[in-house]
């Protein structure tokens, strides 16, 4: 994989940033819409966060808004790749396992810090326009996790040019990076609680609930799959945050859209 990396084409690296992009959005969304709507529910286990209905053509939307988001993830492959021909970052040429799995750790702890980051930009006043469409999705979908604006994907897509430029990472390394992120970004737009139990509101693997709250409420919980970083800032939301907003909202013969 390195050598191809190195020795491909600039629009081969966005070929396979697109088709790479467009299978991690339709494998792990449908993964994540399998289990929490057909497989779970079936099994009693877990529940849905937010009841309240989908708005209107919510789904066409983010399927629409993501699509132009794999676009844009798979064509700006070409600047990671950029780095390595222009000679300002470089692969490493034989890392061990333990050299992987750190620059992994390293990757998710950044990938945090940088969501975080931007994310917190977003909701400033003169950028907050960029980021509404995301929030237009107030219940979320496995499809809202690329319904981003371009500035935002291109804000959001950027996460490995930093540290590729201050250290030669494992090429397994660095691919990693979109997986495990589709699996968080999947994990917090689920609307469904995969961890119900009521004494683990807080835990740190509890992404799920945590983003639920960040679209049920738009202020606070900045951060992508850990609470570390608003619990840094002091921007976490209490568990219930969102019930009297929801409570108020259902309406009493509102069904759940079967979507
Ligand atoms: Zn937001
Ligand atoms: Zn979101």
């Amino acid at each position: 994989m390195r050598d191809f990396i190195l020795t491909c084409q600039w629009y081969t690296i966005m070929g396979v940033g697109i088709v790479f992009f467009a299978c991690l959005y339709f494998v792990f969304g449908g993964l994540n819409w399998l289990l929490s709507r057909r497989v779970l529910p079936a099994f009693g286990y877990g529940r849905v966060l937010d009841p309240r209905p989908l708005a209107p053509q919510q789904l066409r939307r983010e399927l629409g808004e993501s699509a132009v988001t794999i676009f844009l993830f798979g064509v700006g492959m070409v600047f990671p790749w950029g780095l390595l021909q222009l000679g300002w970052a470089r692969l490493a040429e034989q890392a061990s396992g333990w050299q992987i799995a750190l620059e992994i750790l390293f990757m998710v702890v950044w990938n945090e810090v940088h969501f975080y980051l931007s994310h917190r930009l977003l909701h400033v006043s003169w950028l907050k326009r960029f980021h509404l469409p995301h929030h237009r999705s107030v219940v979320t979908t496995p499809w809202t996790c690329y319904s981003f604006t371009p500035l935002e994907a291109m804000m959001l897509g950027n996460v490995l040019l930093l540290p590729m430029l201050l250290h030669d990472f494992s090429i397994y390394a660095l691919a990693f990076v979109p997986v495990f992120s589709i699996v968080f970004n999947n994990i917090g737009h689920s609307n469904y609680d995969y961890l119900p139990d009521a004494d683990r509101d807080r835990w740190w693997l509890n992404g799920a609930r945590r983003h639920h709250l960040h679209h049920a409420c738009y202020h606070g919980n900045y951060g992508f799959m850990f609470p570390f970083m608003d619990r840094l800032f002091a921007t976490e939301l209490a568990p219930d945050a969102a019930q009297a907003r929801i409570a108020r909202s259902e309406k009493p013969s509102g069904k759940r859209d079967a979507a």
